[in-house]
């Protein structure tokens, strides 16, 4: 188990398309550091609920969740449903901290996935947790969120939590 370094935007890898699980033990020491490398980023941002494995450098279809409360380990996960409803957010990434996107994404997804033991699963996710899935499952596909807005809709940290500051 390992905090590793974040990927940044720029670097080629994070365009790679990750390749399905099939060495579940593998997977397991990738989740371990991406649980050590997502707790580390949270307590030195004070944000963050998901990472992918390939912001770690490892282009392996595994995502790792810390959503209200909850661990989700999700392992070659796949869109069972998609909510032809879309809503609109404002988006961030480990691998772009400091950059905030705003995009849509759909209002709720189905996705099947596999557990740690290889065990298959589905679930349904709304709002919050449905964008926030969408944002990683991007990531095995080397698809970030600035590629689903356009340039109008990018803002630097700071800019954003101006404009929040000035909107309350
Ligand atoms: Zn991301």
């Amino acid at each position: 188990m390992a905090i590793r370094r974040i990927l940044q935007l720029g670097d080629p890898l994070l365009r790679v398309i990750s390749a399905p699980v099939t060495d579940f033990a593998a997977a397991q020491a990738v989740l371990a550091d991406l649980d050590d490398t997502l707790g580390e980023f949270r307590r030195t941002h004070g944000f963050g609920r998901g990472i992918s494995a390939i912001q770690i450098g490892a282009p392996t279809r595994v995502i790792l969740l810390r959503f209200e409360g909850t661990l989700y380990e999700l392992i070659n996960p796949t869109y069972a449903a998609q909510s032809p409803e879309m809503f609109e957010l404002w988006d961030d990434c480990f691998s772009f901290p400091n950059l905030l996107v705003r995009l849509q994404r759909h209002c709720s997804v189905r996705i099947r996935y596999q557990d740690r033991h290889a065990q298959h699963h589905e679930l349904t996710a709304e709002g919050s947790f449905s964008e926030l899935i969408q944002h990683e499952m991007d990531h095995l596909d080397g698809i970030l969120a600035v590629d689903r807005a356009p340039s109008t809709a990018l803002a630097t940290r700071d800019q954003w939590l101006r404009q929040q500051r000035h909107r309350s």
